[in-house]
């Protein structure tokens, strides 16, 4: 079969490897679609922590052809992976904190992921999905698992006013969350066209830059969310926030890059600033609102591509105004 492998510093490569043998406890799916991540470029550029060489993709979905021993998952079911399995034993998982495990082994990034025509991973991370979805709606599953988690954080509430920095996959996730919840959700984002996607699908409004974001609400957000992952953002966001509020980080920036924010100013308005790993017991959920069509994921994808493709999608930047590029490994 074929395999988008990363082979080490900004080496990836599409190879044909062999059709993985399910282990005990696994299930081996055949991959229907797998989203092209930020982490993904973070992953090629060495700006992740990985452990190369691995086949990519941890953002996937696809039909169950084999199970390993004592896995009784039928052949044909849908499933999405939550390509997170914790150990269960170190010291932040027996205090409960799955998501923070120090010896978590992440399904595309530790081990071999979805870029790729099969892929087995551990059973009990498979979630099951509707044999009627859209098969590309299966990839949205792990983005939306790691939104959830952020949007518990902030736990927006009717009422409230939540703004959104950032108009990639996540941005788009979190202002459906939010806009479900009941907030008033504005959009920053400096395109037009995600503007307009964003108003289409949940923001009441959107502003172009910070000044516009503070002109349309002088006072500030209850709650900012964090979603673009850069300098520039991570900074305007508490400065956005009203007196009072909450901050959530959930964009990735690169390891070791740092910012600039004034702790006097958080402390004088009691502004929280909390960050969003992974996704803790999040990815039912996030398989739930997709299989019900809770969660409108059809505008969010820009493009599909050929397996033959993946490599050089990842290696260069994302396009202009993309939201979700999804590799089709299965043809
Ligand atoms: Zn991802
Ligand atoms: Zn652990």
């Amino acid at each position: 079969m074929l395999a988008t492998r990363l082979l080490g510093l900004n080496d990836i490569r599409t190879e044909d490897v062999p059709i993985p043998t399910p282990a005990p406890g696994e299930v081996l799916v055949r991959v229907e679609s797998c989203g092209i991540c930020g982490t993904d470029r973070h992953l090629l550029h060495g700006e992740f922590p990985s452990k190369p060489p691995l086949t990519l993709g941890h953002e996937f979905a696809g039909i169950v052809m084999g199970c390993g021993e004592g896995v009784t998952i039928p052949e044909g079911t849908r499933v999405t992976c939550d390509p997170n399995t914790w150990c269960g034993t170190c010291a932040n998982c027996q205090r409960g904190r799955v998501n923070l495990c120090l010896n978590n082994v992440a399904t595309g990034i530790h081990r071999d992921g979805g870029f790729a025509e099969y892929c087995a991973f551990p059973a009990h991370k498979a979630h099951i999905l509707p044999a009627d979805l859209d098969p590309l709606h299966g990839a949205f599953c792990e983005p939306l698992a790691c939104t959830i988690h952020g949007i518990d954080m902030g736990a927006p509430v009717a009422g409230e006013r939540v703004l959104i920095l950032g108009g990639g996959v996540i941005g788009m996730l979190a202002l459906q969350l939010c806009a479900l919840a009941g907030a008033e959700v504005m959009l920053l984002t400096r395109s037009p066209d995600k503007q307009a996607l964003g108003r289409r699908t949940g923001a009441a409004l959107s502003a172009a830059t910070e000044d516009e974001a503070r002109h349309i609400w002088p006072d500030g957000a209850d709650l900012v969310i964090e979603c673009a992952g850069v300098v520039e953002t991570v900074e305007m966001a508490p400065r956005l926030t009203r007196a009072g509020g909450r901050v959530v980080i959930l964009g990735v920036l690169p390891a070791g890059q740092k910012v600039q924010i004034e702790p006097f100013d958080l402390l004088f308005r009691e502004v929280q600033v909390l960050s969003s790993f992974i996704n803790p017991f999040t990815q039912a959920r996030a398989a739930a609102m997709i299989a019900g069509g809770t969660i409108k994921v059809a505008p969010l994808i820009s493009r599909t591509l050929p397996l033959s493709e993946a490599a050089a999608a990842i290696a260069a930047p994302a396009r202009r105004g993309e939201i979700r590029a999804i590799v089709l490994p299965s043809g």
